[in-house]
Protein backbone atom coordinates (compact mmCIF):
# COMPACT_ATOMS: atom_id res chain seq x y z
CA UNK A 1 0.00 0.00 0.00
CA UNK A 2 1.22 3.52 -0.90
CA UNK A 3 2.67 4.99 2.90
CA UNK A 4 0.95 7.65 2.30
CA UNK A 5 -2.37 6.12 1.86
CA UNK A 6 -1.59 4.07 4.63
CA UNK A 7 -1.44 7.36 7.15
CA UNK A 8 -4.36 8.63 5.90
CA UNK A 9 -6.41 5.65 6.18
CA UNK A 10 -4.83 4.27 9.71
CA UNK A 11 -4.21 8.05 11.93
CA UNK A 12 -7.97 8.67 12.12
CA UNK A 13 -8.41 5.68 13.61
CA UNK A 14 -5.83 6.12 16.40
CA UNK A 15 -6.94 9.10 17.02
CA UNK A 16 -4.32 11.72 15.62
CA UNK A 17 -5.95 14.38 16.97
CA UNK A 18 -4.52 13.86 20.37
CA UNK A 19 -1.29 14.48 19.38
CA UNK A 20 -1.81 17.91 18.53
CA UNK A 21 -1.90 20.17 21.25
CA UNK A 22 -5.33 21.54 20.66
CA UNK A 23 -8.70 20.16 20.60
CA UNK A 24 -11.26 21.99 18.12
CA UNK A 25 -12.79 25.42 19.81
CA UNK A 26 -16.12 23.64 18.85
CA UNK A 27 -15.58 20.35 20.43
CA UNK A 28 -14.54 21.42 23.94
CA UNK A 29 -16.83 21.75 27.24
CA UNK A 30 -18.03 25.60 27.08
CA UNK A 31 -18.97 26.25 30.12
CA UNK A 32 -15.93 25.38 32.17
CA UNK A 33 -12.08 25.46 31.84
CA UNK A 34 -9.18 23.91 33.65
CA UNK A 35 -6.26 25.63 33.29
CA UNK A 36 -2.99 23.29 33.49
CA UNK A 37 -0.32 25.80 31.80
CA UNK A 38 -0.70 28.35 34.21
CA UNK A 39 2.64 31.10 34.62
CA UNK A 40 4.76 32.62 37.26
CA UNK A 41 3.41 36.50 37.63
CA UNK A 42 6.87 38.58 38.49
CA UNK A 43 6.06 42.00 39.79
CA UNK A 44 8.13 44.17 37.39
CA UNK A 45 6.15 47.17 38.85
CA UNK A 46 7.92 47.46 42.20
CA UNK A 47 10.63 49.22 41.24
CA UNK A 48 10.15 53.17 42.39
CA UNK A 49 10.17 55.13 39.08
CA UNK A 50 12.15 58.75 39.14
CA UNK A 51 10.94 60.33 36.14
CA UNK A 52 7.74 62.19 36.27
CA UNK A 53 7.04 62.96 32.66
CA UNK A 54 5.67 60.49 29.53
CA UNK A 55 7.55 59.62 26.69
CA UNK A 56 5.83 56.62 25.60
CA UNK A 57 2.56 55.63 25.89
CA UNK A 58 1.43 51.83 25.53
CA UNK A 59 -1.98 51.52 25.69
CA UNK A 60 -3.65 47.93 25.65
CA UNK A 61 -7.19 47.24 24.68
CA UNK A 62 -8.74 43.44 25.67
CA UNK A 63 -11.72 43.32 23.09
CA UNK A 64 -14.67 42.69 25.71
CA UNK A 65 -12.75 41.99 28.74
CA UNK A 66 -15.06 43.02 31.58
CA UNK A 67 -14.27 42.33 35.29
CA UNK A 68 -15.77 39.07 35.18
CA UNK A 69 -12.80 38.11 31.69
CA UNK A 70 -10.35 39.15 33.96
CA UNK A 71 -11.52 37.35 37.34
CA UNK A 72 -11.53 34.02 35.20
CA UNK A 73 -8.08 34.53 33.73
CA UNK A 74 -7.17 34.88 37.57
CA UNK A 75 -8.75 32.06 39.26
CA UNK A 76 -7.47 29.99 36.01
CA UNK A 77 -3.84 31.54 36.44
CA UNK A 78 -4.12 29.67 40.19
CA UNK A 79 -4.66 33.25 41.78
CA UNK A 80 -2.35 35.79 39.68
CA UNK A 81 -2.25 37.69 36.30
CA UNK A 82 0.46 40.83 35.82
CA UNK A 83 -3.03 43.40 35.78
CA UNK A 84 -2.82 42.85 39.83
CA UNK A 85 0.42 44.31 39.41
CA UNK A 86 0.17 47.47 38.15
CA UNK A 87 -1.04 50.06 41.04
CA UNK A 88 -3.43 52.44 39.59
CA UNK A 89 -6.88 50.79 38.68
CA UNK A 90 -10.29 52.61 37.95
CA UNK A 91 -13.79 52.14 35.65
CA UNK A 92 -14.69 53.56 32.35
CA UNK A 93 -18.00 53.98 31.07
CA UNK A 94 -18.51 52.55 27.67
CA UNK A 95 -21.78 53.57 26.10
CA UNK A 96 -21.88 55.08 22.32
CA UNK A 97 -23.21 58.44 21.39
CA UNK A 98 -26.61 56.35 20.00
CA UNK A 99 -26.66 53.69 22.32
CA UNK A 100 -26.47 52.34 25.69
CA UNK A 101 -24.16 49.18 24.47
CA UNK A 102 -21.08 49.96 22.10
CA UNK A 103 -19.49 48.24 19.37
CA UNK A 104 -15.69 48.06 19.30
CA UNK A 105 -15.67 50.30 16.60
CA UNK A 106 -17.52 53.45 18.35
CA UNK A 107 -15.34 52.31 21.55
CA UNK A 108 -11.96 52.34 20.31
CA UNK A 109 -13.13 55.60 18.18
CA UNK A 110 -14.05 57.24 21.81
CA UNK A 111 -10.53 56.57 22.59
CA UNK A 112 -8.85 57.72 19.80
CA UNK A 113 -10.79 61.30 19.13
CA UNK A 114 -12.00 61.59 22.40
CA UNK A 115 -15.88 61.55 21.42
CA UNK A 116 -18.89 59.35 21.72
CA UNK A 117 -19.76 58.34 18.21
CA UNK A 118 -22.47 56.22 16.31
CA UNK A 119 -21.74 52.54 16.33
CA UNK A 120 -19.84 51.34 13.37
CA UNK A 121 -18.00 54.70 13.06
CA UNK A 122 -14.17 54.28 12.61
CA UNK A 123 -12.22 57.29 13.91
CA UNK A 124 -14.94 59.61 12.85
CA UNK A 125 -17.41 61.88 15.09
CA UNK A 126 -21.25 61.24 14.96
CA UNK A 127 -21.61 62.85 11.78
CA UNK A 128 -19.17 61.18 10.12
CA UNK A 129 -16.64 63.92 10.23
CA UNK A 130 -13.32 62.58 10.22
CA UNK A 131 -10.63 63.64 13.05
CA UNK A 132 -7.71 63.47 14.18
CA UNK A 133 -6.72 60.59 16.09
CA UNK A 134 -4.27 60.24 18.95
CA UNK A 135 -2.10 57.64 17.17
CA UNK A 136 -2.23 60.83 14.33
CA UNK A 137 -1.57 63.75 17.12
CA UNK A 138 1.60 61.38 18.36
CA UNK A 139 2.74 61.15 14.22
CA UNK A 140 2.27 64.70 14.02
CA UNK A 141 4.71 65.91 17.05
CA UNK A 142 7.75 63.57 15.85
CA UNK A 143 6.60 60.30 18.10
CA UNK A 144 7.01 56.85 16.14
CA UNK A 145 3.74 54.63 15.78
CA UNK A 146 2.59 51.27 15.80
CA UNK A 147 -0.34 49.21 16.26
CA UNK A 148 -0.74 45.43 16.74
CA UNK A 149 -3.65 43.04 17.21
CA UNK A 150 -4.75 39.10 17.69
CA UNK A 151 -7.20 40.35 15.09
CA UNK A 152 -7.13 41.78 11.32
CA UNK A 153 -5.07 45.05 11.60
CA UNK A 154 -8.17 46.29 9.02
CA UNK A 155 -10.90 45.02 11.91
CA UNK A 156 -12.87 48.01 14.21
CA UNK A 157 -10.39 48.29 17.22
CA UNK A 158 -6.99 48.94 15.47
CA UNK A 159 -8.64 50.72 12.19
CA UNK A 160 -10.17 53.33 14.33
CA UNK A 161 -6.54 54.63 15.09
CA UNK A 162 -5.78 55.47 11.85
CA UNK A 163 -8.26 55.09 9.62
CA UNK A 164 -11.55 57.37 8.82
CA UNK A 165 -14.52 55.62 7.49
CA UNK A 166 -18.64 55.52 8.55
CA UNK A 167 -18.71 51.75 8.41
CA UNK A 168 -16.65 49.44 10.53
CA UNK A 169 -17.50 46.78 7.20
CA UNK A 170 -15.81 48.97 4.75
CA UNK A 171 -12.25 46.85 4.82
CA UNK A 172 -10.64 47.69 1.54
CA UNK A 173 -11.41 51.44 2.15
CA UNK A 174 -9.80 50.98 5.81
CA UNK A 175 -6.79 49.31 4.43
CA UNK A 176 -6.06 51.84 2.17
CA UNK A 177 -6.23 54.61 4.66
CA UNK A 178 -3.12 53.23 6.03
CA UNK A 179 -1.13 54.16 3.53
CA UNK A 180 -2.69 57.97 4.53
CA UNK A 181 -0.23 57.88 7.44
CA UNK A 182 3.29 57.47 8.26
CA UNK A 183 2.79 54.09 11.08
CA UNK A 184 6.27 52.62 11.47
CA UNK A 185 4.98 49.08 12.54
CA UNK A 186 2.07 47.36 12.25
CA UNK A 187 1.34 43.51 12.79
CA UNK A 188 -1.93 41.73 12.60
CA UNK A 189 -4.12 39.91 10.17
CA UNK A 190 -6.22 40.09 7.46
CA UNK A 191 -3.82 40.58 4.49
CA UNK A 192 -6.66 39.55 2.16
CA UNK A 193 -7.58 43.39 1.96
CA UNK A 194 -4.29 44.72 1.11
CA UNK A 195 -3.61 42.08 -1.58
CA UNK A 196 -7.49 40.58 -2.96
CA UNK A 197 -9.10 43.72 -3.66
CA UNK A 198 -11.96 44.52 -5.84
CA UNK A 199 -10.15 47.61 -7.45
CA UNK A 200 -6.92 44.99 -8.42
CA UNK A 201 -4.62 46.93 -6.60
CA UNK A 202 -2.05 45.49 -4.42
CA UNK A 203 -0.97 47.31 -1.58
CA UNK A 204 1.59 45.01 0.32
CA UNK A 205 3.05 46.09 -3.12
CA UNK A 206 2.25 49.76 -2.71
CA UNK A 207 3.91 49.47 1.27
CA UNK A 208 6.92 48.22 -0.18
CA UNK A 209 7.20 51.15 -2.63
CA UNK A 210 6.26 53.20 0.35
CA UNK A 211 9.47 51.81 2.39
CA UNK A 212 7.71 49.09 4.56
CA UNK A 213 9.27 45.65 4.95
CA UNK A 214 6.26 43.70 4.30
CA UNK A 215 6.55 40.24 5.61
CA UNK A 216 3.62 37.78 5.88
CA UNK A 217 3.80 35.45 8.30
CA UNK A 218 4.98 35.90 12.32
CA UNK A 219 8.14 33.67 11.24
CA UNK A 220 9.41 35.86 8.80
CA UNK A 221 9.05 39.16 11.21
CA UNK A 222 12.68 38.84 12.15
CA UNK A 223 13.74 39.36 8.92
CA UNK A 224 12.10 42.56 9.28
CA UNK A 225 15.17 44.72 9.47
CA UNK A 226 13.95 48.22 8.59
CA UNK A 227 12.62 51.20 10.20
CA UNK A 228 9.24 50.60 8.73
CA UNK A 229 7.73 47.37 8.87
CA UNK A 230 4.06 45.96 7.72
CA UNK A 231 3.27 42.44 8.75
CA UNK A 232 -0.07 40.92 7.59
CA UNK A 233 0.93 37.44 9.35
CA UNK A 234 -2.62 35.87 8.32
CA UNK A 235 -4.88 35.87 4.78
CA UNK A 236 -7.64 36.27 6.89
CA UNK A 237 -8.19 36.44 11.04
CA UNK A 238 -5.17 35.18 13.55
CA UNK A 239 -5.83 31.79 14.87
CA UNK A 240 -7.62 31.52 18.25
CA UNK A 241 -4.65 30.66 21.23
CA UNK A 242 -6.77 27.29 21.44
CA UNK A 243 -5.69 26.60 17.68
CA UNK A 244 -2.25 27.34 17.80
CA UNK A 245 -1.66 30.52 17.56
CA UNK A 246 1.23 30.64 20.14
CA UNK A 247 2.68 33.60 21.47
CA UNK A 248 1.86 35.96 18.42
CA UNK A 249 0.84 39.32 20.40
CA UNK A 250 3.40 38.71 23.14
CA UNK A 251 6.15 38.38 20.47
CA UNK A 252 4.32 40.89 17.94
CA UNK A 253 4.80 43.62 21.03
CA UNK A 254 7.96 42.82 21.69
CA UNK A 255 9.47 43.47 18.07
CA UNK A 256 6.78 46.54 17.83
CA UNK A 257 8.30 48.13 20.94
CA UNK A 258 12.00 47.15 19.96
CA UNK A 259 11.47 49.26 16.88
CA UNK A 260 9.45 52.34 18.04
CA UNK A 261 11.86 52.88 21.38
CA UNK A 262 14.39 53.92 18.98
CA UNK A 263 12.69 57.37 18.15
CA UNK A 264 14.37 60.22 20.78
CA UNK A 265 10.58 61.67 20.97
CA UNK A 266 8.77 59.00 21.97
CA UNK A 267 6.39 56.49 20.90
CA UNK A 268 2.81 55.77 20.67
CA UNK A 269 2.18 52.01 20.85
CA UNK A 270 -1.90 50.18 20.75
CA UNK A 271 -2.20 46.69 21.09
CA UNK A 272 -5.15 44.88 21.17
CA UNK A 273 -5.96 41.31 22.84
CA UNK A 274 -8.47 40.91 19.88
CA UNK A 275 -10.09 37.59 20.53
CA UNK A 276 -11.47 38.04 24.25
CA UNK A 277 -14.17 39.16 22.65
CA UNK A 278 -15.04 36.36 20.22
CA UNK A 279 -15.22 34.24 23.26
CA UNK A 280 -17.78 36.04 24.42
CA UNK A 281 -20.13 35.90 21.54
CA UNK A 282 -19.24 32.59 21.50
CA UNK A 283 -20.17 31.98 25.40
CA UNK A 284 -17.20 30.17 25.63
CA UNK A 285 -15.20 30.21 28.48
CA UNK A 286 -12.25 28.12 27.30
CA UNK A 287 -12.02 30.23 24.66
CA UNK A 288 -11.91 33.31 26.67
CA UNK A 289 -10.00 32.53 30.12
CA UNK A 290 -6.97 31.18 27.34
CA UNK A 291 -7.19 34.39 25.41
CA UNK A 292 -7.53 36.82 28.82
CA UNK A 293 -4.06 35.15 29.58
CA UNK A 294 -1.94 35.19 26.18
CA UNK A 295 -3.45 39.12 27.05
CA UNK A 296 -2.18 39.15 30.34
CA UNK A 297 1.35 37.71 29.22
CA UNK A 298 1.99 40.25 27.00
CA UNK A 299 0.86 42.98 29.56
CA UNK A 300 4.09 41.89 31.63
CA UNK A 301 6.10 41.85 28.92
CA UNK A 302 4.96 45.40 28.37
CA UNK A 303 5.40 46.26 32.19
CA UNK A 304 8.99 44.81 32.09
CA UNK A 305 9.95 46.96 29.02
CA UNK A 306 8.06 50.26 31.14
CA UNK A 307 9.84 49.26 34.43
CA UNK A 308 13.37 49.34 32.95
CA UNK A 309 12.57 52.53 30.69
CA UNK A 310 11.02 54.58 33.53
CA UNK A 311 9.13 56.84 31.04
CA UNK A 312 6.31 55.42 29.34
CA UNK A 313 3.06 55.30 30.43
CA UNK A 314 0.80 51.62 30.33
CA UNK A 315 -3.06 51.84 30.59
CA UNK A 316 -5.03 48.74 30.08
CA UNK A 317 -8.53 48.75 29.53
CA UNK A 318 -11.60 47.31 27.41
CA UNK A 319 -13.86 49.00 25.20
CA UNK A 320 -17.04 47.24 26.41
CA UNK A 321 -18.10 43.51 27.88
CA UNK A 322 -19.32 40.44 25.88
CA UNK A 323 -21.89 38.26 26.66
CA UNK A 324 -22.73 39.12 30.31
CA UNK A 325 -20.12 36.63 31.09
CA UNK A 326 -20.23 35.67 35.09
CA UNK A 327 -17.68 33.50 36.24
CA UNK A 328 -20.47 30.96 38.45
CA UNK A 329 -18.23 28.35 40.14
CA UNK A 330 -14.45 26.84 39.78
CA UNK A 331 -11.45 26.34 42.27
CA UNK A 332 -8.73 28.60 42.03
CA UNK A 333 -5.91 26.56 44.03
CA UNK A 334 -6.61 24.28 40.36
CA UNK A 335 -6.97 27.07 38.34
CA UNK A 336 -10.76 25.52 37.30
CA UNK A 337 -12.85 27.96 36.01
CA UNK A 338 -17.08 27.77 35.40
CA UNK A 339 -18.87 30.33 33.68
CA UNK A 340 -22.46 31.23 32.92
CA UNK A 341 -23.77 34.21 29.95
CA UNK A 342 -26.79 36.35 30.03
CA UNK A 343 -26.47 36.98 25.82
CA UNK A 344 -24.24 36.55 22.71
CA UNK A 345 -23.55 40.26 22.64
CA UNK A 346 -21.80 43.12 23.92
CA UNK A 347 -23.30 44.06 27.44
CA UNK A 348 -23.10 48.09 28.72
CA UNK A 349 -21.59 48.06 31.94
CA UNK A 350 -18.61 49.54 32.95
CA UNK A 351 -15.26 47.65 31.97
CA UNK A 352 -12.28 48.24 34.22
CA UNK A 353 -9.05 50.01 33.70
CA UNK A 354 -5.18 49.73 34.71
CA UNK A 355 -2.51 52.30 34.74
CA UNK A 356 1.32 52.28 35.42
CA UNK A 357 4.11 54.36 34.98
CA UNK A 358 4.48 58.51 34.94
CA UNK A 359 1.05 60.46 35.11
CA UNK A 360 -0.82 56.32 35.35
CA UNK A 361 -2.58 58.76 38.67
CA UNK A 362 -4.40 60.49 35.80
CA UNK A 363 -6.81 56.71 35.35
CA UNK A 364 -8.29 55.94 38.66
CA UNK A 365 -11.91 56.25 39.68
CA UNK A 366 -14.85 56.31 37.18
CA UNK A 367 -14.15 58.27 33.82
CA UNK A 368 -15.36 58.02 30.19
CA UNK A 369 -13.43 55.98 27.11
CA UNK A 370 -13.60 59.30 25.62
CA UNK A 371 -11.59 60.97 28.75
CA UNK A 372 -8.60 58.79 27.80
CA UNK A 373 -7.77 60.63 24.70
CA UNK A 374 -7.75 63.67 27.03
CA UNK A 375 -5.54 62.06 29.50
CA UNK A 376 -3.21 60.74 26.33
CA UNK A 377 -2.76 64.42 25.56
CA UNK A 378 -2.16 65.94 28.62
CA UNK A 379 0.40 62.95 29.66
CA UNK A 380 2.02 63.96 26.58
CA UNK A 381 1.60 67.16 26.84
CA UNK A 382 0.12 67.83 23.91
MG1 LIG B 1 -11.43 44.39 18.46
ZN1 LIG C 1 -17.72 42.09 19.91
Amino acid sequence: MNKFLFLFLVIPVFGWSQNFNYTKIEELDKTRYENKDYYEVKNYTKKKLKKKEVKNIIFLIGDGMGVSQVYAGLVANRGNLYLRTMPVSGFNKTNASDNLITDSAAGATAFSIGEKTHNGAIGVDKNDVPKKTILELAEENGMSTGLVATSGITHATPASFIAHQPERGMYEEIALDFLNTDIDVFIGGARNHFNKRKDGRNLLMELEVKGYDVVESMDSLKYAKGEKVAALVAEDQPDPYLHGRGEMLKEASEFAIKKLKKNKNGFFLMIEGSQIDWGGHDNHVPYIVTEMMDFDRTIGEVLKFAAKDGETLVVVTADHETGGFSVTGGDIAAGIVEGKFTGGSHTAVMVPIFAYGPKAELFSGIIENTDIFYKFKEALGL
